[in-house]
């Protein structure tokens, strides 16, 4: 198959710079300059993926026509805001039904074993929108809608959503929390935007268990997000046994993030990506896709990027080193937490 000479599929258009941003907005076009010359390092080796707008019908799967047709309404105002953080331009619109379109295609791709691996860098970003209004930057649901893509049209039955963004993502929790065909697994800082994600969210009727939050305290840096990862990601992604990976890839953890107050380096999200590559490499046949959400300053973008293209450029991605957790640490607590909540279904959880 000619496809898969490209070990990585992309999906980088001019248009999703046209959402525009009012005045110091921090999800402003800007970020996917940083996002593009960290893309460009690894040009020869990208095959690029035209962007399309997703149809009504593929919105409709997971958000109500009133959302529609609200931003459709106050888009025709613009520009104007959904809500405080919320804005639209003209052309945010066409931009979101591009960045939804785009991050269905790239998942499909991958799903159909055309392309091995892919990464959107898409924008408005999309985890925190719910099924029935726009929030936290967010217009459409981008890896809600491609996951529900790929079970009704391609065949998929069960998908991870990985949200390391580092907020919750409320959207995409809520659409799927009763649903076992989708594990919805979250690292975050918390408390902190939205305010959801706490141990004990952990899915609900058929879905209990297929929900996993990690919320953080501020100030965690690559061990604490690379040993939740071996600790808690790992045994739980291996339970489920997903047969496709989505990532919602926020580089917002990022150390030099001015919005949140995490501290991972270049080379914790190296290491993350590592850990996840080796998953899709062992439980899905490779069968992975990073998608952009958060991420607001240009140096963590650019390395965030970098790291994520590089590793999947690796033909056969080591998983980092298990990081010690001792008592009384942090991570022991947090791995503990979420150990007491999930142990009953994922008694793996907690060893490294
Ligand atoms: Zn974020």
């Amino acid at each position: 198959m000619k496809a898969l000479q490209w070990k990585i599929h992309v999906v980088d258009d001019p248009r999703y710079r046209e959402h525009r941003a009012p005045a110091r907005h921090p999800e402003r076009p800007e970020r996917l300059l940083a996002v593009g010359e960290a893309l460009a390092e690894f040009a020869p080796q990208i095959c690029p993926v035209e962007a399309r707008g997703a149809t009504d019908e593929e919105i409709l799967r997971v958000h109500g026509r009133d959302h529609l047709r609200r931003i459709a309404e106050v888009v025709g105002q613009a520009p104007a805001h959904l809500d405080p953080d919320t804005f639209v331009s003209a052309e945010s619109f066409d931009v979101a039904r591009l960045a939804a379109g785009a991050v269905i295609d790239l998942a499909r791709l991958v799903a159909r074993g055309e392309a091995r691996t892919g990464f959107a860098a898409v924008r408005p970003p999309g985890h925190h929108a719910e099924a029935d209004r726009a929030m936290g930057f967010c217009l459409f649901n981008n890896v809600a809608i491609a996951a529900r893509a790929l079970q009704a049209e391609d065949g998929v039955g069960k998908i991870l959503i990985l949200d390391w963004d580092v907020h919750h993502g409320n959207g995409t929790q809520h659409f799927f929390e009763a649903d076992p065909s989708v594990l919805y697994v979250s690292t975050h800082q918390f408390p902190y935007y939205p305010g959801t994600g706490d141990f004990g969210e952990a899915g609900r009727d058929r879905g209990e268990g297929t929900t996993v939050n990690v919320p953080l305290p501020a100030g965690c840096g690559d061990a604490e997000y690379v040993g939740s990862f071996q600790r808690i990601v790992v045994p739980a992604v291996r339970a489920f046994e997903p047969e496709m990976i989505l990532v919602s890839c926020g580089f917002d953890a990022h150390r030099d993030d001015p919005m949140a107050s995490m501290e991972v380096s270049g080379e914790g999200f190296t290491a993350m990506t590592r850990i996840v590559g080796s998953l899709a490499d062992e439980l899905c046949g490779g069968r992975l896709a990073f998608v952009l959400e958060g991420g607001y300053s240009a140096s963590g973008l650019r390395e965030g990027t970098r790291a994520v293209l590089q590793t999947l450029l690796e033909d056969a991605p080591l998983p980092p080193a298990p990081i010690d957790a001792p008592a009384g640490s942090l991570l022991r607590a947090v791995v503990d937490r979420v150990a007491a909540v999930h142990r009953q279904r994922i008694p793996e959880i907690g060893a490294a």
